[in-house]
């Protein structure tokens, strides 16, 4: 299989047109994320950019061994070695 260009591998694949919600959209040649509909003639194009780091990211959850022993002494015995 030969391609006339290499494949952008960031080019995302919309469902329907966000102007009109058709559904005949093909890949256009404006730029490497532009799309054609078919139903209205617009061209658009659909480019992911990234994603946001987290407001709030969660604790790093404790080891086996580190939860066990939490547990253990929540349930009132004392620090247990292997
Ligand atoms: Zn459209």
């Amino acid at each position: 299989m030969s391609f006339r260009r290499k494949p952008n591998p960031n080019r995302n694949h919309p469902e329907y047109c966000p102007y009109c919600a058709g559904t005949s959209l093909f890949p256009d040649v404006e730029d490497e994320f532009a799309w054609s509909c078919a139903d209205c003639h617009r061209v658009f194009s659909v480019m992911f950019h990234g994603q946001d780091d987290a407001e709030h990211r969660p604790d790093k959850a404790p080891s086996s061994a580190q939860a066990l022993q939490q547990s253990l002494a929540r349930h009132g015995h004392t620090l247990v070695t292997a």
